[in-house]
């Protein structure tokens, strides 16, 4: 059997070694977690770094493949595993997907629409950005947020010197707010032969910054979920993408669909997949990365997918009386305020 090598110890890297188990391939972890998701279900390294090269060294040696679960790993440890085992996705995806600014100049190139935007470097440009792009509007550092982390909402009457200490970094973009109508995402696979599968296109509500929950299939008209499905697929051949990338967007009234960001890993918003979809995403990321057929993308069920944040994962007894509701647990040991605990995928 062979192993998969998984940059990142957390949730995602769980959900992937468990369906690669199915397939019979052994997973190895990477990653700095401590209290690891990885730990029950593949080999793992906690606290392991990103710049320990004697260690990324024994951890090419020990794996056949490499992909990752976070798109933030340095794109200088990636070239270093392609160096010596194949490693996907490559370090160009993690450098666009890394920086939102980045991001949006690479779609726009496409002819792919965003929110409008400025890059902010100091509280001059963020005064000139919010003259132009005016309020309401979101001033986000360009790298390393997540779950709304990392983010300023601005409005007419926000004090632009504190916002911009309150961001703490000197590398921003300045978004204009998208009125949305509602959020979507689309999922899609690719392999290095450059063969494609997309998942539906599925409708995403938040609360409070994080991913609340899921609605499959997302309520668009089939122009939208086209147009939604022609993006993503753009995207993923432009950046040449091999494994997974999640694309996230927002849909106006008038049906226009902008891209918010991408992820080239297993995203929360595909999480449904596991038990109402014909193949995982992370299976099919699995499949992506060792050159497999892909299975096929049809939902079983119209669905829903909620996530159990925090205190949340303390009605898990409740959930697992519910007729048809499908439970999953991390395995994390402690369930702090904002931490994703697992998720509830059920029939809707
Ligand atoms: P994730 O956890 O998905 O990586 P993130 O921290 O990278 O999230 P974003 O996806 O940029 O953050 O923003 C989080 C949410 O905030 C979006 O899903 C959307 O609901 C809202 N939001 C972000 N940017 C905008 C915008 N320009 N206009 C309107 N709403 C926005
Ligand atoms: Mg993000
Ligand atoms: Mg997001």
């Amino acid at each position: 059997g062979s192993t998969i090598g998984m940059l990142g110890n957390g949730q995602l890297g769980r959900m992937t070694a468990l369906a690669a188990a199915n397939l019979g391939y052994r997973t190895h972890a990477y990653g700095p977690d401590g209290d690891s998701p990885c730990a029950q279900v593949a080999s793992v390294e906690t606290r392991a770094a990103f710049d320990d090269w004697t260690a990324l060294e024994a951890f090419a040696r020990s794996v056949d493949v490499v992909t990752l679960e976070w798109e933030n790993i340095p794109t200088a440890t990636i070239d270093f595993l392609a160096a010596r085992v194949p490693t996907f996705p490559g370090s160009g995806v993690l450098a666009v997907a890394q920086d939102r600014l980045e991001e949006k100049r690479f779609a726009n190139s496409l002819g792919i629409g965003t929110a409008p935007f400025r890059a902010v470097t100091d509280v001059a440009s963020l005064r000139a950005a919010v003259a132009e792009l005016g309020t309401p509007s979101i001033l986000k550092s360009t790298r390393m947020g997540y779950d709304g982390k990392g983010q300023v909402r601005l409005n007419a009457d926000t004090d632009l010197a504190a916002a911009w200490r309150a961001l703490g970094t000197t590398d921003a973009v300045l978004e204009g707010f998208v009125p949305f109508a509602c959020e979507v995402s689309v999922i899609v696979a690719r392999r290095a032969d450059g063969v494609m599968a997309a998942f539906p296109v599925v409708e995403n509500r938040h609360a409070k910054g994080i991913l609340d929950e899921t609605l499959v299939p997302a309520a668009v008209t089939p122009a939208v979920a086209a147009e939604a499905g022609r993006i993503a697929q753009a995207l993923t051949e432009a950046l040449d993408v091999v494994g997974l990338l999640a694309v996230e967007m927002f849909v106006t009234a008038e049906g226009r669909v902008l891209v918010n960001e991408v992820a080239p890993r297993p995203h929360n918003s595909g999480h449904w997949t596991m038990d109402f979809c014909v193949t995982s995403q992370f299976e099919q990321l699995v499949r992506a990365v060792c050159g497999l057929p892909f299975g096929a993308t049809d939902i079983l069920a119209p669905c829903m997918m909620k996530n159990l944040i925090g205190d949340d994962v303390d009605q898990w007894h409740a959930l697992l009386a519910e007729p048809g509701a499908h439970l999953h647990l991390y395995g994390k040991a402690e369930a702090r305020p904002g931490r994703k605990m697992g998720h509830v995928n059920r029939p809707r």
